[in-house]
């Protein structure tokens, strides 16, 4: 596979951000984005590495009408001495291609994603953020682009990924979240599309999400849609309580996302000899604990944050505070391994990392064009 780089002269490239610590999350996008269309009867061909910039769709366009959509959320961390570090890629390729066959579209091959990850970040390494906790967030996605209004499955599609640095998730700290449970909506039914990275989804939480915010709290705890008795997910985080020592977090499945970070969770834990049972939890042993004073954490984990303490849970109209309020002892060891293994400064015996070559030339090279 051959991608054609179409690079962007030095004198079209756009600034780079300055001030590292007002980076935030999704604002910014990096000089190249990679693009390669799949068509029914040719299959996938013309990757092809070009400037960051509109697409043209026609309005009839399959993806604009029924979402018919999928995307992956993963970061490129700098190290000290300037390699490039990539955290578990091929379980976002793995996941990618099955969210692609829930969505009745084509598998993208493993070799089109490591070549146009390779490139793409070679290409725009600067963009790679210097400062700790900040990261080149990675953005792979395909996108139905046949134009036609009756409901089918599309004849083509693009892959694309694109890049942008984000700030650190904590630039002061952890900042424990307020959480609320709500029996309002749910997020995922049984056998629908929770279990994979699809836009109906995200869609689906966006009310919910907004009326939590506007009650005082961060982000939604979902319930079961079925009952609305058993915990599944925190806002588009994956869950876990430690209970008397144990960590609980729910099973994986059509209602829930095999997150990599809990994946990631759950093996540390392991290691570290922490008991965790990986099981349905109900709304009412986690309050049963809490009354009981064995509820000692509850935190989310996801790619944007790595681990997400929760402060405060808000359940029928009561605000129960979790242990004293702050971070728990698990969350903040949880973060700070992961997050030294993904910067190069923890050793990484379940061959987590995947580092991007960039020849020390070319770095040298682009710090002079700088
Ligand atoms: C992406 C995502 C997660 C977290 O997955 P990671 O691989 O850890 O980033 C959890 N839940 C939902 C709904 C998600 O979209």
């Amino acid at each position: 596979m051959e991608i054609k780089i179409n690079a962007v002269p030095d004198g079209e490239k756009r600034p780079k951000p300055q001030d590292e610590s007002k980076l935030g999350f999704g604002k910014i996008y990096s000089d190249h984005m990679f693009i390669m269309t799949w068509e029914k009867d040719k299959g996938w061909h013309s990757p092809t590495i070009q400037q960051y910039g509109p697409l043209s769709l026609e309005p009839a366009t399959i993806v604009l009408h029924y979402g018919q959509t999928i995307f992956e959320g993963l970061k490129c961390y700098r190290t000290a001495d300037n390699t490039f570090n990539l955290f578990r890629d091929d379980r976002n390729f793995e996941r990618f291609n099955e969210s692609a066959a829930r969505l009745d579209m084509p598998q993208v091959p493993r070799e089109a994603w490591d070549r146009a990850l390779q490139e793409l970040i070679r290409l725009d390494h600067d963009w790679v953020p210097r400062s700790g906790g900040a990261s080149l967030y990675v953005r792979p996605f395909m996108i139905a682009t046949e134009p036609y209004i009756g409901l089918k499955s599309s004849s083509s599609f693009y892959f694309m990924i694109i890049t942008g640095p984000v700030g650190a998730y904590y630039p002061e700290g952890f900042n424990p979240v307020r959480i609320q449970v709500t029996e309002k909506y749910s997020r995922a039914g049984p056998k629908g599309l929770g279990g994979v990275k699809t836009a109906a989804n995200y869609a689906a939480s966006l009310l919910a999400e907004k009326e939590a915010q506007q009650a005082g709290y961060t982000q939604v705890l979902w319930l079961d849609a079925a009952e609305a008795k058993y915990v599944e997910e925190v806002g588009s985080m994956n869950i876990m309580f430690k209970i008397g020592g144990t960590v609980v977090t729910p099973p994986v499945g059509s209602t829930t996302l095999a997150g990599i970070t809990r994946d990631s969770t759950l093996q540390l834990l392991r290691d570290w000899g922490v008991p965790v049972e990986e099981r349905k939890i109900s709304i009412d042993e986690i309050m049963d604990a809490q009354n009981e004073g064995t509820l000692e954490e509850v935190f989310g984990t996801g790619t944007a944050a790595v681990i997400s303490p929760v402060g405060v849970l808000n359940y029928r109209g009561t605000d129960y505070t979790i242990a004293d309020g702050g971070t728990g002892s698990t969350a903040e060891k949880l973060f700070d391994r992961i997050t030294a293994v993904q910067y190069g400064r923890a050793p990484d015996p379940h061959n987590w990392i995947r580092t991007v070559r960039v020849p020390q030339a070319q770095q040298a090279q682009q710090a002079v064009a700088r």
